[in-house]
């Protein structure tokens, strides 16, 4: 059976809303999307904004950032598809819906990009700005090359986690070496896993360094003695 379209004349197969699918796009506008969408990406780290929330950039995080900037007004969904392609300024991204309307399922088609504006994230502004966190002093006997070596590649790999995590600047002293770390919590976590496992000798020391307004508690910086035996 075909019906005609009041709209458009088009002869269709099924009508949603007594209109063929593109005329009952076009009129009801129940996907509301802006044609330009603006992402904010860190321009260090490659992270992107979502929801406030500074994550890894893949088709996951992506489609969240799409799916939040979209409403359906109360279509029920049933099936929704995106697909990006990279260009120049960001994204072109063709977004599929399905609908289900007295049994039938309908296909709706729509269209936009997505700008990427470049920034730098909370976490890449501080180490960029020389904040640490944390300080780690390296004595006794100690094998310089091979410990540094284990000290960053373990923050490599808890920078997936904690972007923070790395090693912003190494001080070299009669006594030892002193390291400025990013991230008082990954410092924390080289201790107790990498550190730890050595015949060391820890001292945990903790100072006061300003007052966070915004969390309404002192900021510390904490110091992790290492000496190695
Ligand atoms: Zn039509
Ligand atoms: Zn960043």
């Amino acid at each position: 059976m075909r019906y005609f379209c009041p709209e458009c004349g088009k002869s269709v197969n099924k009508l949603f809303d007594k209109l063929c699918s593109k005329c009952y796009l076009e009129l009801k506008n129940p996907i509301k999307v802006n044609e330009c969408l603006e992402l904010l990406v860190c321009r260090s780290c490659g992270k992107i904004k979502v929801f406030g929330r500074w994550l890894e950039k893949n088709n996951e995080s992506l489609k969240n950032f799409v799916m939040n900037n979209i409403s359906f007004s109360n279509l029920k969904i049933t099936d929704a598809a995106l697909d990006f392609y990279q260009k120049d300024y960001g994204y072109d991204v063709k977004l599929v819906i399905r609908i289900s309307n007295n049994k039938k399922e309908f296909r709706f088609e729509k269209k936009f990009k997505i700008f990427e504006k470049k920034v730098l994230c909370e976490s890449c502004l501080k180490l960029s700005g020389q904040y640490y966190e944390g300080i780690l002093q390296l004595r006794g006997n100690f094998n310089k090359d091979k410990l540094l070596n284990e000290v960053n590649s373990f923050f490599e790999k808890e920078k997936l986690e904690d972007s923070l995590a790395s090693v912003v600047s190494i001080e070299q002293l009669k006594e030892g070496i002193d390291l400025k770390i990013g991230s008082a919590r990954s410092l924390k976590r080289l201790v107790k896993n990498v550190l730890s496992k050595f015949n060391v000798e820890v001292l945990e020391t903790y100072s006061v360094v300003g007052y966070d307004r915004q969390k309404n508690k002192m900021k510390k910086r904490v110091t992790f003695c290492v000496r190695f035996l």
